[in-house]
Parts: C-alpha cells; sequence; structure tokens
C-alpha cells in the first residue's frame, strides 16, 4: 500500500496507463500547503488500466458542488454521474464545477439507457457531454440492463463502439441492478465492454452467484465498479437502524476483484466516513458485529430476484416499486422514487381490490403495505418534490 499525496498518486496512475494510446497523463493540482501525505488503497480497472482508488463518489443525488470538490480534495477520483440524473441537471453541476479542473485530474463516467436506434443514442451522448461541458467523458455505461440479451442487443453494442471511436468516451460497459451475474458474465462474453457497473452489498441473496460471475469478468479483463452498496442505508422506513456504512463498504472491496465503489454521497458526513475507507480497508470488531447483525434484518433492499412477480395477480413491477420505496425512505429520496413509480405507470395504491397479497417475498416484505404506501407518490405533482 503506498504512501503518495494525490499529485504524486496520480502521475503514478499516469505512468500506469502509459500503455494506452488513448489514455491522458493524469496530473493531479497540486496539495495546499502543509497538506500530509496520505496512505490509499488503490486497483487498476480491468482492461482500462486505470489505477484508481477503491472509494470513488455515486454524484446521483449530490447537488451540492462544494461536496464534489470536497470529495476531489478528499484524494477521490472517479466521479458517476448519468444523462438522466436529477433529468439533467447532475451532468450540469458537474460540468460547471469540473471546468475548474484540468480534464485529465478527474475520471469521470455518465450513463445512457438504451435506445431503439444509434442514432438516438449517441444524441442523448451528445447532450449529457454539452451540459458536462467535455468533448469525451472517461466511462460510458448504456445504462441499467437486465438480461443478457438487453446486453448483448447488437444496436447497442454498435453503438458504444461508435461512441469509442469516435472518441466521445475512452471506455465503455454496461450498469445494471436486477440480474446482476447474467449481465456481468454477457458483458465478459461480449468483448466490447470495458467495465460493469453493479449492484453488489452485503444484504444480496445470491452474493455466491455474484462473486463467482465477478471473478470469471475480472479474469476476462473487465473492470468491476459496485454501486448500491449500503443497501438502502437504512433497514426501517423510519430511519431508527441506519446500516453501519463503513462496513457495508468494506464489505464489498474486501472482494479484490471489485476495483471500485461509487457509494452515493449527499453529506460531507458521509463523504467523511466512505474517503476514511480508502486508506483503511480492515473491519473493526463493531463493524463485524454490525454485519452480522444487519444480515439477520429484513431491511430496505430488494434482491431483484423476481421470485415475488409470479405470485402477483396484476403483474406489478414489484422489484422497481421495492427500488422506490428504498429511495423514497432509505435515500430519502421521494423523487427519485416518484420517478420509478412513474416511468412505470403505477396509480396510487394498485393492490387496493386484491383481499390478500398472492405474492411471497423471499425477504418477508409487506408487499401489499409497502406498494399502498410508496405508490401514493403517483399523485404528487413532481414540483413538490424537486
Ligand atoms: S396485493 Fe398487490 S402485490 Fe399482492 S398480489 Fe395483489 S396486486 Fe400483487
Ligand atoms: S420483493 Fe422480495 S421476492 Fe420480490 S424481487 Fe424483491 S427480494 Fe425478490
Amino acid at each position: 500500500m503506498p504512501t503518495v499525496n494525490r499529485r504524486e498518486f496520480l502521475k503514478r496512475s499516469a505512468v500506469a496507463t502509459g500503455a494506452l494510446a488513448t489514455a491522458p497523463m493524469l496530473i493531479r493540482i497540486p496539495p495546499s500547503p502543509g497538506e500530509q501525505p496520505v496512505t490509499r488503497i488503490t486497483r487498476t480497472l480491468g482492461r482500462t488500466g486505470m489505477k484508481i482508488p477503491i472509494v470513488s463518489m455515486g454524484v446521483m443525488r449530490a447537488d451540492n458542488p462544494a461536496l464534489v470538490r470536497a470529495a476531489l480534495k478528499a484524494g477521490i477520483v472517479y466521479l458517476d454521474t448519468a444523462h438522466g440524473y436529477q433529468k439533467g441537471k447532475n451532468e450540469e453541476m458537474l460540468g460547471e464545477l469540473l471546468k475548474e479542473y484540468p480534464r485529465d485530474s478527474f475520471i469521470i463516467s455518465t450513463k445512457v439507457p438504451p435506445e431503439e436506434s444509434q442514432e438516438a443514442f449517441l444524441e442523448k451522448l451528445d447532450i449529457s457531454l454539452k451540459r458536462l461541458r467535455m468533448d469525451h467523458v472517461d466511462i460510458l455505461y448504456l445504462h441499467g440492463p437486465s438480461s443478457r440479451e438487453a446486453t448483448l442487443d447488437p444496436v447497442m453494442l454498435g453503438t458504444l463502439q461508435e461512441a469509442k471511436k469516435s472518441g466521445k468516451t475512452r471506455f465503455v460497459g454496461v450498469s445494471t441492478h436486477k440480474n446482476e451475474p447474467e449481465v456481468i458474465l454477457a458483458a465478459a462474453e461480449s468483448k466490447v465492454h470495458d467495465v460493469v457497473l453493479a449492484s453488489i452489498n452485503f444484504k444480496q441473496d445470491h452474493a455466491d452467484q455474484m462473486k463467482e460471475a465477478i471473478a470469471k469478468a475480472a479474469e476476462a479483463g473487465i473492470g468491476i465498479v459496485a454501486m448500491k452498496t449500503m443497501a438502502g442505508g437504512f433497514f426501517d422506513r423510519d430511519k431508527a437502524k441506519p446500516v453501519n456504512c463503513r462496513a457495508a463498504l468494506k464489505w464489498v472491496l474486501q472482494n479484490p476483484n471489485v476495483t471500485t465503489a461509487i457509494p452515493g454521497m449527499t453529506t460531507f458526513d458521509q463523504l467523511a466516513d466512505n474517503a476514511a475507507v480508502n486508506q483503511d480497508l480492515a473491519f473493526t470488531e463493531e463493524e463485524r458485529k454490525a454485519l452480522v447483525q444487519g444480515e439477520a434484518q429484513g431491511g430496505l433492499y430488494c434482491n431483484a430476484c423476481e421470485r415475488c412477480v409470479p405470485g402477483c395477480s396484476k403483474n406489478l413491477p414489484i422489484p422497481e416499486l421495492m427500488r422506490a420505496y428504498m429511495y423514497a425512505y432509505g435515500y430519502g429520496s421521494p423523487a427519485l422514487g416518484r420517478e420509478l413509480v412513474t416511468i412505470n405507470g403505477l396509480q396510487p395504491n394498485p393492490c387496493a381490490d386484491c383481499r390478500t397479497c398472492t405474492a411471497d417475498c423471499v425477504k418477508g416484505f409487506d408487499l401489499k403495505e409497502r406498494i399502498a404506501d410508496v405508490s401514493r407518490l403517483a399523485a404528487v405533482p413532481e414540483e413538490f418534490l424537486a
């Protein structure tokens, strides 16, 4: 584990990526006078060759540029956003802030959802680049496919290749929070993707399958980035039982095949907590206990396993609704929850005329109650939640 200051760290990364003709030099702004050298754990992101700290930043819900600036100062190098986050405002905020920084001093990814045609996808990418005030991103993800078929869709594969060829992105990948092992293996098979961004956390019932798929993908040269690492941040809707976030993040990063994680951050306390993991991955006794206790609790995180879906008389998109519930209560973002509820065309309380719920959740969630609760968001005007 090398001890370096920020500038030296990024210079060394540049040497590590030197074999890639497309890799820019990473030269960081000098450390503040009197800044102490720090110890930082870094890993290489698969075949991209980019060497980055194990903790990065999910910017999705952040709207305070000072927080992103503080993250960069704390040694975070990689920032993740998406075309759809905050209806474009997230990318705009980053564009406004990052224009102050040399382009080669940070790594940024964005995500564009699958489109019917290459033109439609690339049009969205151009909008994202305009908002970001950049001529290229470092990683472009196809946002959110949940099957092998969707991951290997020839139109989207060709589109990602075209985006790379035109220089609008250095590397391409796929992001997924459903059927992750299938998508990870498909990406490894594609020979097109360089990176996979996937939900990975200690509450996943399919953790063993995930580990196996991640190992195979890593062997094939795919860089693995983890999201949803906090499993919703709380075990209950009243936020009385918080997840031990350091423990959760360490659990994910204890897998050496996971290069980095992008926990979503909205506060300076969260930043301090997460950035500390960049310097120390060892569990404390308290963190170990928190994980063991947490595994036994129901929580807010849905595996998206779809085992409940066949039992639902109305064929509701239950995994998406459970994710909306997690966003509303765990993340404290009803606006994000509402977005998912409305995308799925839900009306308030679609379960009202079911006398008994015939859909069973493997985690024991009371689906009828949670759906009645979260579907109320469909009736709230968007501007009230912005
Ligand atoms: S109560 Fe809701 S989730 Fe349960 S079966 Fe009826 S519609 Fe489906
Ligand atoms: S609600 Fe339960 S059964 Fe349904 S997808 Fe989520 S974890 Fe699986």
